[in-house]
């Protein structure tokens, strides 16, 4: 097998001629070969990973202005810079995450060694999402080399400037025997779920969830399936004009095409009339009059979630905004009330700039509220009182909780981000991403020499019995 020294190859006009099949089977036989396994080559992979972001760092911006409108400064906020962080944080760690642990034993087996090492699983696929088509691509990526593992990455369609940037860079500075991006759309992912992978990230819908778990399960490849799910804030007490602020920056972010975005409000009593005021200024605030002029607000991906988005309006009352022009995918920052849990709104995830503003008498009756729906992916919750704080994070089930903020906790490494129930099966990032990307794989080690386990040989006669 090659040593940890082999140089890195780079072969870019190789894997871009190649189709799903094909590279699926060059990336099996990197993976035979586990020349992904060494530190010195996932460190080598890194740098270059590193190396590709900060060169090709307006190549990226572009291409996400290009796909999603986005501001350079979210663009490099929110994707950019998330995976920097990433990769820092993975190269400072990797020695120890790496290190083989030693656990106790039982002192019936001693002398004995037991330790825990991480290895890697293998070859991964991935399977990103079109909202942050470089995070939710090369972060899981970054996880998965760490790991030593070889990758695929399909990155999606309906992010196209993206995917073909990826698809050309990634090549230029990535080993082609242990990474490679296949491109297009869900008939190259149905290909590709036709072979055997060690593990698929899969991140996006529930409907194509449950397809990439069903071909998985086919396969007995294990998954973290990375899903959305409507996020719910409750807004109990606090300074209205900051709990507004923190509200409209998580959801109006990417122009609300966030997983993790606050999806509804659930206002206790007066609260809910005093948000629904506070929200329009706080749009004028951030975005000025007219938000379709401004260079900070995002566009929808395509005419059909614009369509989607807008028919979404038909029902409630629009308390700020309203104002959707499919020729430029714009949905203007809208607030709705006056909603109840049977309108179209409430029903489905709503992934654009909308937010329904509902009123609830009691904490208590947004508890039962988030309780008798799906587990989403965040629930936040704005308070400055402990008890309602303490009941909030006992009551409700979420993939993760965030205490007056919204969509934070993305950005910090050493929390794990994923769903539960409804929301996900798994998580990534940091540590849990390259745990999520390795096998705990324990070794027992004995002498010969002192056979202490004679004990435990047949015959079992009646001196052993009697122990
Ligand atoms: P998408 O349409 O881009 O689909 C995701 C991937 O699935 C793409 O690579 C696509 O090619 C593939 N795909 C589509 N149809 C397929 C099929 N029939 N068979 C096989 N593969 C297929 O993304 P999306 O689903 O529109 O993403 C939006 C959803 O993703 C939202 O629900 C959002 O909440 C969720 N999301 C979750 C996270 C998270 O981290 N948990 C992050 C972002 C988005």
């Amino acid at each position: 097998p090659p040593t940890p020294t082999d140089r890195v190859r780079l072969d870019p006009g190789a894997v871009a001629e190649r189709g799903a099949t094909e590279t699926a089977e060059h990336l099996r036989q990197g993976a035979h070969s586990r020349v992904a396994h060494a530190k010195r080559f996932r460190v080598a992979q890194l740098e270059a990973f590193e190396r590709m972001l900060r060169i090709h760092r307006a190549d990226l911006l572009q291409a996400l202005e290009d796909d999603l409108g986005k501001s350079q400064l979210e663009s490099q906020v929110t994707e950019l810079q998330m995976v920097q962080n990433e990769v820092e944080h993975a190269r400072r760690h990797l020695d120890d995450w790496m290190r083989t642990r030693a656990v106790a034993s039982p002192f019936a087996l001693a002398p004995v060694s037991t330790t825990v090492t991480a290895r890697p699983l293998g070859m991964v696929l991935v399977i990103a999402p079109w909202n942050y088509p470089v995070n939710l691509t090369l972060t899981p990526l970054v996880d998965a080399i760490a790991a030593g593992n070889t990758v695929l990455l399909k990155p999606s369609e309906l992010a196209p400037a993206t995917a073909a940037l990826l698809e050309r860079i990634i090549p230029q500075y990535l080993d082609h025997r242990t990474v490679a991006v296949v491109t297009g759309g869900p008939e190259v992912t149905t290909e590709l779920l036709r072979h055997k992978f060690d593990h698929i990230l899969y991140t996006g819908g529930e409907r194509v969830g449950r397809i990439v778990y069903e071909a998985a399960a086919k396969q007995l490849t294990p998954v973290t399936l990375e899903l959305g799910g409507k996020c719910p804030v409750l807004v109990a007490d606090g300074d209205v004009m900051g709990i507004a602020r923190r509200i409209a920056h998580g959801k109006f972010t990417n122009a609300g095409q966030t997983c993790v975005a606050p999806d509804y409000v659930l206002a206790v009593g007066s609260m809910g009339a005093k948000l629904a005021a506070a929200m329009p200024k706080v749009i004028r605030e951030f975005y000025g009059a007219d938000p379709r002029t401004s260079r900070d607000f995002g566009r929808i991906i395509n005419a059909h979630h614009v369509r989607r988005l807008a028919g979404l309006l038909e029902e409630g009352h629009v308390t700020a905004g309203g104002i959707v022009n499919e020729a430029e995918r714009y949905v203007a920052p809208t607030v709705l009330t006056q909603v109840v849990p049977e309108h179209s709104v409430m029903q489905e995830e709503i992934f654009g700039p909308i937010l329904p503003i509902l009123q609830v008498a009691t904490v208590d009756d947004a508890l039962r509220f988030i309780g008798d729906r799906p587990d989403p992916l965040a629930a936040y919750v704005f308070s400055e009182r402990g008890g309602v704080v303490k009941a909030f994070e006992e009551g409700v089930r979420a993939g993760a909780v965030g205490v007056n903020a919204t969509i934070l906790h993305l950005a910090v490494p050493e929390l794990p981000f994923g769903g539960v129930g409804a929301s996900g099966i798994g998580a990534y990032h940091g540590k849990t991403g390259f745990d999520t990307f390795s096998q705990q794989r324990p070794t027992l080690s004995k002498s010969i020499r002192l056979d202490t386990l004679r004990m435990l040989y047949p015959p079992y006669g009646a001196a052993k019995s009697a122990v």
